[in-house]
């Protein structure tokens, strides 16, 4: 068994941050010879996993799981800071255990540890010990561990025999899944092992097992749900209680060709990369909307009724945002929809609002009222923390509410001077708005990596990071920050080296455009000689020109419905034109794809008062509301063949779903254009809507070309809602799911002699414009600050390559299987994606 001996304690040090300390502790390890230096930058990119921080002024860092080769041997080591190092929300450490380990040896000396965690004089004295024997005889007694209390135990009732999981036994982050899994029922558990005994819904308890992996466990369980509990638990056990977990907080697959790392000395939220680059400045919070509640219903029983539906869909959502959060991010950061949740089930705050609706209140002005009224009280005390609660209970004061009231959408309030944009979520209409000179980044609660923010920020070349979680909006404004859109963070209180990094980086990165931007005008011709277009997405006039100026070959995509987003009426038709023929001028010949309408879905166009829809991206939008709305339909008609008389225009219907779709859009087309006396233009559709996929053989005959929306196809393949905060990292454009369906409309293109192009996201993603190319999509439409770099980029491959990696992305069995493999391909050719 693994022993601690004084050589392995360094006492009385001090260190100004986590960081600092970390470094300290590794350094000890290394001159312990238990690791290489390496390890040590594992163990500071662990702390941003999750903070290693158990409670009582003690802290446990150690690496990740992939550095396990750093390791030399099993091995710990003590380093005592009696000023404490601020280590995580919960608290300063002042012992700080380094942990290297190659196998469970050390568990012994966490479970001793965890003996001094229950007792707090005693982590008082370790704090403050001057003797290093002190330190050495409490991790390495057995007496701070509990009893045995029987040698063979019997067990009568429900119980479950399993084994404690590999590869480090029941350390951490193993048994914090257990206490999950067990809250979410009644029944009380236990955990037995060689005689001792651990309460289930304690983590300290189950650390002082000590289990090591392999050796037996046995879960007793009482109560009306113990059966249930037990059948969850076998599931955890036999999914090995979330060890291999992905360990970076993000998808860090930011569509950009920079190495991600997350080495940083700051406050860390983690969402997901929806744009890249690095923004540093103070935060500033965009606020839009109003919620406006009826003081008086006259029906109490509904209120009342309407009051517990909306709680309980709340909890609902914290339950699912904690559950997506903790995968994604770890226990740490899914923690605040914990302590939301907590707040819901006030028992005080619900009778008084009971209390209102029976004099007569509407639910939601009862329920304003008593929210309101505690957060205020709370944001008076002077105590820090408790006046945080009060930021935490008006989020969550507002979920509930937002059900039970009128949302108004408010005149939005833009910055005047350059900020780090924080919001609930950004409609389209507001990120349309934006001016970018104000606007060094955008970082949101919600949202998703296709959602139209992470378009626009791409597009306006702004760093963005999206589902970050509703913490980000206890920022206050002012508070300085970077923005870190290649690994999807936001970094709050950063250290001068975070700075210089950060700065350092984007000097970087700026360089390596600079290069690319040279080489703009040259086509993209892979080594074997196969050309891909790079086209251009653009979505106002002005930006014809900006695509040609990047080297697009074309505009591959114009999503017109924005022209109709920032204004309280829609253009008339002689706008429309005009907006048209200067992007056809601007093109000088080079192609236009117009795409009619696509309004719905995430894009409400307020002034045209359409129905609300339950479900707006399943209802009716693109073609479908063109069809309703035919007078508009028509108009853009008129303004997009009088602009073709210009010059190459080809026009694109979105959301097509079946072949009669199709037939009507083009009669309607066809009559407009008699009208209007132009030459015939090419005509495409979308791909993006999985019947069209399927119906791609019959599509094909009245087309001339297909562009793969794969925004929209991946959120209807995968059944997961583009803007989804928590689904959002596994909405990848790259599942093979989503790759098969474009493998099948190529193939039926190809059969009907036909090119495909793709405009959605991943076409612009490194990872994506090579899949997408192998699989044989002949035209690129990319964000334009995407357009040099992805020529760059395919240049430097040849087509063999790029199709023997589709293939085999076609055989894999998800996103992240596909992503290695263009990031092993890339490695070869040296590079980086
Ligand atoms: C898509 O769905 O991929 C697409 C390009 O259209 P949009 O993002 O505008 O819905
Ligand atoms: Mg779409």
């Amino acid at each position: 068994m693994l022993t601690l001996t004084p050589s392995q304690v360094r006492l009385g040090r001090s260190a100004a941050n986590k960081a600092e300390a970390i470094r300290m502790v590794g350094q000890v390890m290394v001159e312990s010879g238990f690791i290489a230096p390496g390890y040590i930058d594992s163990m500071l990119k662990r702390e941003q996993v999750s903070a290693t921080y158990l409670g009582h002024g003690i802290a446990i860092p150690h690496g990740l799981p992939e550095a396990r080769d750093h390791v030399r041997q099993t091995g710990v080591v003590v380093v005592q800071f009696p000023a404490g190092v601020p280590w995580s929300p919960d608290g300063s450490a002042r012992i700080v255990v380094g942990i290297a380990a190659k196998s469970d040896e050390h568990l012994q000396v966490l479970a001793n540890l965890t003996g001094v965690l229950g007792d707090e004089a005693q982590s008082e004295a370790l704090a403050h010990t001057e003797d290093p024997s002190v330190i050495v005889q409490a991790l390495n007694g057995a007496a701070a561990a509990p009893e045995p209390t029987a040698a063979v135990t019997t067990f009568e009732g429900p119980h479950l025999q399993v084994a404690s999981p590999s590869p480090h036994g029941l350390h951490a982050r193993p048994a914090t899944v257990l206490v999950e899994v067990i809250r979410r029922f009644h029944a009380d558990v236990t955990v037995h092992h060689e005689g001792r005994q651990a309460n289930a819904r304690s983590l300290l308890s189950l650390l002082q097992l000590g289990a090591r992996a392999g050796t037996s466990l046995t879960l007793t369980a009482t109560g009306d749900d113990a059966d249930a509990v037990l059948a969850a638990l076998r599931d955890a056990f036999q999914s090995g209680l979330g060890e291999g977990e992905a360990v970076a907080p993000t998808a860090n697959e930011a569509p950009t060709a920079i190495t991600v790392t997350l080495d940083y000395e700051g406050t860390l939220v983690a969402g997901l990369s929806a744009s890249p680059g690095i923004a540093a400045g103070p935060v500033w919070a965009f606020q839009r909307e109003r919620l406006e509640v009826e003081e008086r219903a006259p029906d109490s029983a509904y209120e009342h009724r309407r009051l517990e539906e909306s709680l309980a869909g709340a909890a609902a959502e914290l339950r699912q945002l904690y559950e997506g959060f903790l995968q994604k991010a770890g226990v740490q950061r899914a923690a605040i929809f914990k302590a939301h949740l907590e707040l819901l089930d006030d028992p005080g705050m619900l009778s008084e609002t009971h209390g209102h609706i029976d004099t007569g209140m509407s639910a939601g002005a009862s329920w304003r009222r008593v929210f309101e009224s505690r957060a205020d009280m709370l944001a008076k005390l002077e105590e820090p923390t408790l006046a945080a609660r009060a930021a935490d209970l008006r989020d969550v004061g507002r979920r509930v509410l937002r059900p039970l009231a009128k949302v108004v959408e408010g005149e939005a309030t833009f910055p005047d001077h350059p900020v780090v944009l924080l919001a609930e979520d950004l409609a389209p209409s507001d990120t349309a708005k934006l001016d970018p000179a104000m606007v060094l980044g955008l970082c949101t609660v919600g949202g998703g990596t296709t959602s139209h923010t992470a378009i626009i920020a791409r597009s306006l070349d702004l760093p963005a990071v999206v589902a970050v979680g509703p913490s980000l909006l206890d920022l206050r404004n002012g508070q300085h920050c970077i923005l870190d859109g290649d690994a999807g963070v936001l970094v709050v209180g950063p250290s001068e080296r975070d700075r210089a990094k950060a700065a350092n980086q984007r000097e970087r990165t700026q360089a390596r455009r600079e290069e690319e931007k040279l080489e703009r005008y040259r086509p993209a011709i892979t080594l074997d000689g196969k050309r891909v277009e790079v086209a251009a997405n653009i979505s106002e006039a002005a930006e014809a020109q900006k695509a040609v100026d990047a080297g697009g070959e074309g505009v591959g995509l114009m999503r017109t419905e924005f022209l109709f987003l920032k204004r309280d009426n829609p253009p008339d038709e002689e706008e429309q034109f005009h907006a048209y023929r200067t992007m056809v001028r601007a093109l000088n010949g080079l192609p236009l794809i117009l795409r009619t309408l696509d309004i719905g879905g995430d894009k409400h166009v307020p002034y045209l008062s359409l129905p609300a829809e339950e479900n707006p991206f399943l209802g009716v939008r693109g073609i479908r509301l063109c069809f309703e709305r035919e007078d508009l339909f028509r108009t853009q008609l008129r303004a997009i063949l009088r602009a073709s008389k210009e010059g190459p225009v080809r026009i694109m219907y979105p959301m097509v779903a079946m072949p009669e779709e199709l037939t009507k859009a083009r009669a309607i087309t066809e009559s407009v254009r008699l009208e209007v006396g132009a030459d015939p233009v090419e005509v495409g559709i979308m791909i993006e809507v999985p019947s069209a996929v399927m119906m791609a053989d019959r599509l094909a005959r009245d087309v001339s070309f297909f562009s793969i929306g794969t925004n929209d196809l991946t959120q209807y393949v995968l059944a997961m809602d583009r803007e989804h905060p928590v689904l959002a990292p596994q909405a990848d454009g790259l599942h093979p799911a989503v790759l098969r369906m474009v493998d099948l409309t190529v193939r039926a293109a190809r059969k009907a002699g036909i090119w495909v192009g793709a405009c959605g996201g991943i076409a612009g993603d490194p990872s994506g414009a090579v899949v997408l190319s192998g699989l044989g999509i002949t035209e690129l439409s990319v964000a334009i600050p995407s357009i040099p770099s992805v020529k760059a980029l395919l240049r430097g491959l040849s087509m063999a390559d790029a199709e023997a990696v589709a293939r085999e992305a076609l055989d894999s069995g998800n996103a992240a299987e596909v992503r290695a493999l263009v990031r092993d391909l890339l490695a070869k050719k040296g590079a980086k994606a």
